[in-house]
């Protein structure tokens, strides 16, 4: 069974001292992961150091919403990959969709930027999703498979493992309007029969497919209960311990009936 992964992505939100609180209090209640569930916060630039000092010896771990793909050089307002390692990253999130769609970054851009965090050892959680216009239009497969076939080219089977695609449909996100678990689980079988294309079966069985855009605690169960679901990436619902903790609690319950 794979792992869930429950990643917390705080955008642009919180100051120094409600970061702190929030870390603080999921150290507190995850000392320990829960059974076959990874936990990753990824708190702003500015805050990575003081949230890596709570959770350090904790099950939370830490990652950061983007990086440059240069070296550390030139680059006014940019951060290295080398950098997020040196703070003590994990993972790193790549082609979130408010990166594509208001900050103008291009598949190829995505792809640079996935390669160069791998290369630096970092994972990386890839978003693809389509905007409502594109389903409206029945192209939800057709742009998954280029984000896709771009944000993974020259990435082999062994870097690619350390890849986790999530699902963010942009219609969905901080919208309050989620997916169906139907709609979910179809978009994740197509993701998993892509990878299985792309690389091969056993790796498209390995790989995990998280799926964000609005998961509440009172949602999150069903969506994490569809086979092809192993996860979830939450945005407004991760800036609360309460409704974090609700998410992870639906994820143990998931993994829990899934047996
Ligand atoms: C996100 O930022 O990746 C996200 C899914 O946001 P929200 O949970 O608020 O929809």
């Amino acid at each position: 069974m794979r792992t869930l992964l429950i990643a917390g992505n705080w955008k642009m939100n919180l100051l120094r001292s409600s970061a702190v609180e929030l870390a603080q209090a999921l150290a507190n209640r995850f000392a320990q992961p829960p059974e076959g569930i990874e936990l990753l916060v990824c708190p702003p630039f500015p805050y990575l150091i003081p949230v890596h000092e709570v959770i350090a010896g904790s099950a939370v771990q830490l990652g950061a919403q983007t990086s440059y793909f240069e070296p550390p050089g030139a680059f006014t307002g940019e951060v290295a990959n080398e950098m997020l390692v040196d703070v003590g990253c994990r993972y790193v999130i790549q082609g979130h969709s408010e990166r594509r769609h208001v900050l103008g970054e291009s598949d190829t851009v995505v792809n640079r930027k996935v390669r160069a965090s791998l290369q630096r050892g970092l994972r990386v959680i890839l978003c693809v999703g389509e905007r409502l216009e594109e389903r409206q239009a029945g192209q939800t497969e057709q742009v998954l498979d280029r984000q896709l076939e771009t944000g993974l080219r020259e990435i082999d089977a062994a870097a690619a493992g350390n890849v986790v695609v999530a699902y963010e449909p942009v219609w969905a996100i901080g919208t309050g309007v989620v997916a169906t678990e139907q709609q979910a689980q179809s978009a994740h079988a197509h993701i998993r029969n892509w990878l299985a294309s792309r690389y091969n079966p056993e790796f498209a069985r390995a790989a995990r497919i998280l799926y964000g855009g609005s998961v509440k605690p009172q949602n999150a169960e069903g969506l994490l209960a569809q086979p092809d679901v192993d996860g979830a990436l939450v945005g407004g619902a991760s800036l609360k311990a309460d409704s974090f903790c609700g998410i992870v609690d639906a994820a143990v319950r998931a993994r829990a009936s899934a047996g």
